[in-house]
């Protein structure tokens, strides 16, 4: 439902959390962020409001400066804390948000499954981390672009990888995904809602762009993984 990311100087956990906050208007019924620190991937989730995943993640200690949050509003599996997003990959090394319906998970679950990917959520979200992992060759933008290719249906997704330190992969079709530029990083979400504080110059992806953050730096491609120089809106409207 709602997604936000951001990857820079400053310490992620407090944006994830005011950035789910200004989500929350939209609906949900759990949250959860993935925090990128030095080689590892920290998530938390939490069934229910905002303020439990805010008071989870205090006591956690969640530091870092590379994140990815997330409101969820339950398409596929029962509202719960193992259904919440981020969904993470067998080897805890890719951590997924998404927003939307992969409609054809059904499939794409029980090949994963076949080939001995375990899964611990009834979400259609999960097949997506799994598919990443399976794609990964050292290259998260790659390993995305080739998990999105075998997905049928909508997604906004953003994505980190634990071997990529700073660096978040963000695609979209036919849900919205929102990224700008500010003095100390970069910020995705799925309404720029989450991000007019830090900064007002932002890209609206289109359907099937790729965009790569690594700290203060973004590329934005096409489909075919090709450079595009994406145009920036500047936001004039007020909360
Ligand atoms: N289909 C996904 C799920 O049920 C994402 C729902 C959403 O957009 O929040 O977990």
């Amino acid at each position: 439902c709602g997604i936000v990311g951001y990857t820079g100087s400053r310490q992620v956990a407090g944006i994830l959390l005011e950035g789910l906050k200004r989500l929350e208007y939209r609906g949900y019924d759990s949250a959860g962020v993935a925090v990128e620190n030095e080689g590892s991937l920290h998530v938390v989730r939490r069934k229910g409001r905002v303020a439990e995943l805010e008071s989870a993640v205090k006591q956690s200690e969640v530091v870092g400066t590379c994140g990815i949050g997330h409101t969820r509003w339950a398409t596929h599996g029962r509202p719960s804390e193992a259904n919440a997003h981020p969904h993470a990959s067998n080897d805890g090394r890719i951590a997924v948000v998404h927003n939307g319906i992969i409609e054809n998970f059904a499939e794409l679950r029980d090949d994963l499954a076949s080939r001995g990917y375990a899964f611990g959520s009834d979400t259609d979200t999960e097949t997506v981390a799994h598919l990443v992992e399976d794609a990964y060759e050292g290259d998260l933008l790659a390993a995305v672009r080739t998990a999105t290719e075998q997905v049928v249906g909508s997604y906004g997704l953003a994505v980190t990888c634990a071997d990529e330190p700073g660096v978040i992969v963000a695609t979209r079709k036919d849900s919205p995904l929102i990224v700008g530029k500010a003095e100390d990083g970069c910020y995705v979400a799925s309404d720029a809602i989450a991000m007019i504080d830090a900064t007002r110059d932002v890209v609206v992806l289109e359907d099937g762009w790729f965009v790569r953050m690594d700290g203060d730096a973004i590329e934005f491609f096409d489909g075919a993984l090709n450079p595009i120089e994406p145009t920036v809106t500047h936001i004039t409207w007020d909360m």
